[in-house]
């Protein structure tokens, strides 16, 4: 006789006095000062509770926070190559469901998460996502988006901004904007491809609560969920530590970010400005972007007033591909 596999409920928050005092992310790793990874990788534990199983495939959450002999995951941890999140997290959800159906795990199924940053989940760890995702896994996958290769040393990553200054795109005489091209759409990648797909969000670290309760609602599916997650980075994107907040703020407020879910083909908009700032706001107080001229400048506003119009949905771009000429 096989065991019914039950699961947990994970509570809904109001406000920041409900948040879990208990953390599953300690002190103890060597990230940057500000990280906004490391703040994510804290609220998400918050979010998912001790019955966790966390992945971390390779990126700079991984690097930073294994240090021989010495970890900050209170949790269940476990490191996947860049590649292959998806396909680990995958076997450890079906193991779990044999186990249980068998009687030989007595748990309710544990809230699986994979911890992939940009790279290990729309560049280079798409594969495995999506893998996951077509196949239906209970697994919830978080992207840490610090918009960069950042453990290796700052490489440009599908997510960094148009002109936007890494070890890879210098801005020089050939190319003034050092990057050219627009950055993916990480959500509206697996939204248009994965019917098994239960639940996409995006959050930031800047709104706390409203990051915790779409983890949760993630992990409240019976199926694969996924939430894109802004996190600033000081080291790579050359800001002061102390104004990690306010630059997540700032994306939203001028429209760089949108916080958004999906559920059930339906979209629903958190923390829309009555009125946009300027991209510039964004743009100023970062040393990856001192490089911009007007004309850069006015280029990115055009393809964020665009995305703005249209929040969650894909759009015709203003621009042209990096490879056509004008
Ligand atoms: Fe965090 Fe960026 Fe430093 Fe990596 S490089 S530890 S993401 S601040
Ligand atoms: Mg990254």
């Amino acid at each position: 006789m096989s065991t019914k596999v039950q699961h947990q409920e994970m509570e809904i928050i109001k406000n920041m006095r409900q948040i879990p005092v208990e953390d599953q992310y300690l002190p103890g790793h060597r990230t940057c000062a500000g990280c906004g990874p490391a703040l994510c990788y804290k609220l998400v534990g918050k979010a998912a509770g001790p019955d966790s199983i966390f992945l971390g495939p390779t990126g700079c959450m991984y690097v930073a926070n294994t240090s021989y002999l010495c970890t900050p995951f209170a949790m269940p941890w476990t490191h996947t190559q860049i590649t292959n999140g998806g396909a680990v997290a995958s076997g450890i959800e079906a193991a779990y469901q044999v186990l249980i159906r068998k009687g030989k795990y007595k748990g309710k199924l544990p809230n699986i998460v994979v911890m992939a940053g940009d790279g290990g989940a729309i560049d280079i760890g798409i594969q495995a996502a999506s893998g996951l995702m077509y196949r239906g896994h209970d697994v919830l996958f978080v992207m840490y988006d610090n918009e960069s290769y950042a453990n290796t040393g700052i490489q440009t990553s599908p997510m960094t901004p148009f002109a936007g200054k890494t070890t890879f795109t210098p801005p020089g005489k050939a190319i003034p904007e050092g990057k050219k091209t627009f950055p993916k759409d990480a959500a509206q990648c697996f939204i248009g491809g994965h019917p098994a797909l239960k639940y996409v969000a995006t959050a930031s670290v800047g709104y706390p609560v409203d990051l915790i309760n779409k983890v949760r609602k993630g992990l409240n599916q019976k199926g694969p969920a996924f939430v894109h997650i802004h996190s600033p980075c000081p080291k790579g994107w050359i800001f002061d530590a102390k104004q990690t907040i306010r630059v997540a703020k700032d994306a939203v407020e001028c429209g760089m970010w949108v916080n958004y879910e999906w559920e059930n083909g339906e979209y629903k908009y958190q923390h829309i400005p009555k009125t946009y700032k300027p991209v510039k706001e964004f743009l100023k107080g970062q040393e990856r972007f001192s490089h911009m001229d007007e004309e850069m400048i006015t280029k990115m506003q055009a393809f964020i007033t665009a995305k703005i119009k249209t929040p969650g949905k894909p759009i015709e771009l203003p621009v042209l591909g990096p490879r056509e000429e004008a």
